[in-house]
């Protein structure tokens, strides 16, 4: 598991998640919810992430999986117009 720049939204994400489940139920617990979301976050993103790279190589937007036609994704770039 590699650490990226995303994270820090997704650990902010998190421990905002965490704060706002403290109110209901003991701290411990939601903490170990948070911990428990962040890795299944980042399972999901890395299988994701590996699945798209090793089937198509460069050929799909590593963000929403489409295609990559002339070096732009016909989803992202498309909706950033
Ligand atoms: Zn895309």
């Amino acid at each position: 598991m590699k650490f990226e720049r995303r994270d820090i939204v997704l650990i902010l994400g998190i421990f905002l998640v965490v704060l706002g489940i403290t109110q209901y139920v003991p701290f411990h617990y939601s903490a170990l919810i948070g911990i428990l979301l962040y890795f299944g976050i980042k399972l999901y993103v890395e299988k994701r992430h590996q699945s798209i790279t090793n089937s198509i190589g460069d050929g799909l937007c590593i963000d929403c999986g489409s295609r990559i036609i002339a070096n732009k994704c016909s989803k992202c770039d498309y909706s950033q117009e």
